[in-house]
């Protein structure tokens, strides 16, 4: 198989792709795409194509020369998906163009490059009048383009579901370089579920490629759906004296069919990290989990809406009124920022913290799992009841309206991250027998491909191999990212 150090720049540039943007292997500035937020990888060039015909080429030149190629975006990924291990790596990172943005019989649409960043992609959405509700949390980074490859979700999945839901078109390039686009025409999106990981065999041919992981084509252009109006907002922090009355809180929410926009738990770890924000207030030290909760009004005031959960609240922290008296209503932006700030310090504390761990050979080992709603709240017990005796530093926080938490174990050792390593696959294995998930948001990529296995039986898995054959019969695409070869 000719490698692709044969268009190193002491060969012959006609042999390799033509592109006016290459670096090599050996050049500093290989480094700067080397990593995504879990591993590092090695390619052997980086090209940055100025046109689609560039990229045509390049797919085309990998494709006759059996040599992989590896598409990214903002390299944010939690699975090493966007990391090439050899091979080319594609940067998408020129096509970050807006083409329209309109509305057509009372439907708003938007339809853009891949390297549009997510959050200004629902900044310029909302100058138009319009709303697009999917904000993973690394928004600040993550392109619209890797959005749609991992089907990726925010805090606002509880109500609005997934990147698939908002996904009206796609158009692409195929491994051999030909062109194409899928569309659900008028048709309504599959019902709005967590991520399995792999292919999702189900809805159109447009689901096949939104998850896909870079495996199956290189998406081009995205028409996304926006929703026609912007709501109004509103965020609650509510204080709890204990995990299991936040969580029977959610649980009562879900069986009594309250939706607000996102429902979020935050642990008594968790809370300690949040602490570490100057905006954190002074709670008092009998909160023991935190809700937070985000709700909107589109046409009518916000306030019969904050009523009502104030009610609720009300009812569930009737004997104590002190924790009541915490609660945090976020109405105006500074308002609402703040409670984001403070939410989300603790995935920022997290990573840092996982930085210095690493260094002592320890690390962060995360589940991605999920379960049904009504089997979350047992679910959670026994989660808390095998990872507390381990006495590693340990959270859940995040999606839990959805039953999809963030676990997360901060390791001191590789022994103890190996232990910890079968702890999740043991309730990634739970998690799928109850009718949930492995991978509820983060995919499975290069380092996950044990739990796609847990996930389906061997002949789901032979369905995706069927698939991944047809559209990439060389599997030159993300080599290693979901399948094994
Ligand atoms: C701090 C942090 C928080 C996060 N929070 C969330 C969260 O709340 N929800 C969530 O779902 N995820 C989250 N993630 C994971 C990640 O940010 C998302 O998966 C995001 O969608 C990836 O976008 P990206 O542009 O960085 O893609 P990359 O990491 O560059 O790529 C991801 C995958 O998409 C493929 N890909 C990218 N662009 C294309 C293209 N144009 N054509 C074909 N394939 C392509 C790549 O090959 C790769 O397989 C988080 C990550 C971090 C680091």
């Amino acid at each position: 198989m000719p490698m692709i150090s044969s268009i190193s720049p002491n060969n012959p540039a006609e042999t390799g792709p033509r592109c006016r943007d290459i670096i090599y292997k050996g050049d500093p500035r290989v480094e700067t795409y080397k990593r995504d937020a879990v591993m590092a990888g090695d390619p052997d060039a980086v090209v940055r194509p100025r046109d689609m015909q560039e990229v045509i080429e390049v797919v085309k030149w990998c494709n006759g020369n059996g040599t992989p190629l590896t598409v990214c975006g903002a390299r944010t990924s939690m699975t090493g998906s966007s990391v090439a291990e050899g091979g080319i790596l594609l940067a998408t990172d020129r096509f970050n163009k807006i083409i329209d943005i309109g509305e057509k019989e009372g439907r708003g649409y938007a339809i853009v490059e891949p390297a549009v960043i997510a959050k200004d992609f629902q900044r310029i959405v909302e100058e138009k009048g319009l709303h697009y509700p999917v904000a993973p949390t690394s928004c600040d980074n993550a392109f619209v383009g890797g959005t749609v490859a991992t089907n990726a979700t925010g805090e606002d999945f509880y109500k609005y579901g997934p990147t698939r839901s908002f996904v009206r078109e796609v158009s692409f390039i195929k491994a051999d370089g030909t062109t194409g686009t899928f569309s659900r025409g008028s048709s309504a999106p599959p019902a709005a579920i967590k991520g399995h990981g792999g292919y999702f065999l189900e809805g159109f041919e447009i689901d096949r490629l939104i998850g896909s992981e870079g495996t199956l084509a290189v998406i081009t252009r995205i028409v996304f759906d926006l929703l026609p109006k912007i709501p109004k907002i509103f965020v609650m922090l509510v204080p709890f004296p204990s995990h299991i009355e936040a969580l029977s809180f959610i649980d009562e929410t879900n069986k009594n069919n309250y939706r607000p926009r996102a429902i979020e738990y935050i642990d008594t770890f968790a809370i300690s990290l949040m602490k570490t924000c100057d905006a954190c207030p002074k709670f008092t030290d009998d909160i023991k989990a935190c809700l937070y909760i985000k709700d909107e009004s589109f046409d009518g005031p916000l306030e019969p809406i904050i009523e009502k959960w104030f009610e609720l609240i009300s009812k569930a922290l009737e004997k104590y009124p002190h924790l009541l008296e915490q609660t945090i209503i976020a109405v105006t932006d500074k308002e609402k920022e703040n409670l984001h700030a403070l939410r989300h310090q603790i995935p920022q504390v997290i990573s840092e913290t996982n930085e210095k761990i690493e260094k002592a050979g320890g690390g962060k080992v995360s589940g991605d799992w999920w379960v049904p709603k009504d089997k979350m709240l047992v679910t959670m017990k026994k989660t808390y009841e095998e990872a507390l005796p381990l006495n590693i530093d340990f959270t859940m926080y995040g999606h839990l309206g959805d039953g999809h938490p963030h676990t997360t174990y901060l390791c001191r050792t590789s022994e103890e991250k190996a232990k910890v390593k079968e702890l999740v696959k043991l309730q990634s294995r739970r998690a799928a027998e109850l009718g949930g998930g492995v991978a509820g948001e983060h995919g499975i990529g290069k380092i996950k491909h044990d739990l796609l296995k847990i996930q389906y039986p061997s002949d789901v898995i032979a369905k995706m191999k069927e698939l991944k054959q047809k559209f990439d019969p060389k599997w030159i695409l993300g080599r290693g990212n979901i399948l094994d070869l």
